[in-house]
């Protein structure tokens, strides 16, 4: 018998399935509910018990993890299967309204909430070094210390539920408007007849330089856009920074303008693609 809690893994998708796997190999038992099944399917080899829905994969479960698309999907799911846990970590970006709606939901049932949404994409997952951006009662940080060590390199805990989530947009605020600009960028090194390698061997290793303009730079050069995170999520994530800044009266003329960018990027057909081929909505 693991000493581990057990936790119900609600989403195994990009980030969902390494982050179960993770568990597992720390020695979490681990419960997986996926709504596309052939997606959590696989987890049973890794030994998963894969359910067939988030009630049955919370029977059972001591802790609760959601890592689904956005907010509604969060809702919906936990709602009928919250009731079998004693804690919900909400680890997917559903923005501040979302988390709200999530905390509230968590006290009408009686479960304890910790919003902990993640920064990092597929292959920190897959290496368990993403950076938890937490934030819940104090009581839980002890508990979940074991769990947030085995999904992430690095938590950082905020306060009260909701900072994560606000520390969580305004990252995304800067990664969103590195690759747009990114984007931009290249296109223009193309339209200008200079080779966009130049431009990257010219940054290289000076203080202009990062790495992520390294790699998706690349990507955007050999228009690979295999998904770490897929378009059609940034883009939803945008409009989670336009709601919160339009919430607290924020001018964000660049991030609105970004954001409608990517909302073509998608009604293109480019949302499962990675963002970076908000590139091609530029080129
Ligand atoms: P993903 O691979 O698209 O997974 C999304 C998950 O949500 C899938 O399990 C999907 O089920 C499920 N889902 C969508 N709508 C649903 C609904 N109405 N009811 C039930 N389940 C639903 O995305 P991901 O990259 O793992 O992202 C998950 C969350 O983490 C998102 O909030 C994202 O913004 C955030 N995030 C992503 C990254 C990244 O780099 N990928 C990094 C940090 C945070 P199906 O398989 O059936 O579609």
């Amino acid at each position: 018998m693991s000493s581990r809690p057990t936790v119900a893994v609600l989403g195994t998708g990009i980030m969902g399935a390494p982050m179960a796997r993770n568990l597992l190999a720390a020695g979490f038992p681990v419960r997986a509910w996926n709504r596309s099944a052939e997606k959590a399917q696989p987890l049973g080899a890794d030994g998963a018990v894969v359910a067939g829905s988030p009630r049955e994969a919370c029977d059972g479960a001591e802790i609760v993890l959601t890592m689904l698309a956005d907010a509604d999907a969060v809702l919906d799911t936990a709602a009928g299967a919250l009731d079998a846990v004693e804690l919900w970590v909400q680890a997917s970006t559903i923005g501040l309204d979302g988390t709200e709606r999530c905390a509230a939901l968590a006290a009408q049932r009686g479960v304890a909430f910790v919003d902990a949404p993640v920064l990092g994409t597929k292959q920190p997952a897959e290496q368990g070094k993403l950076v938890v951006l937490a934030s819940g009662p104090d009581e839980q940080r002890e508990r979940l210390a074991p769990l947030f060590d085995a999904v992430g390199a690095r938590t950082i805990w905020l306060g009260e539920a909701g900072a994560g989530t606000r520390l969580k947009l305004v990252a995304n605020a800067w990664v969103l408007s590195l690759v747009e600009g990114l984007a931009e960028t290249l296109v223009l090194a193309e339209g200008l007849g200079v080779a966009p390698e130049s431009f990257l061997d010219a940054i290289a290793g000076g203080p202009l330089d990062c790495g992520y303009a390294q790699l998706k730079g690349k990507g955007m050069i050999d228009r690979s856009f295999e998904p770490a995170f897929p378009l059609r999520l940034a883009a939803k994530d945008l409009r989670l920074i336009e709601e919160v800044a339009d919430r607290h009266d924020i001018d964000v003329p660049l991030l609105a303008a970004i954001s409608a960018r990517f909302a073509e990027g998608v009604e293109r057909g480019n949302g499962e693609l990675d963002m970076s081929a908000t590139f091609l909505t530029a080129g």
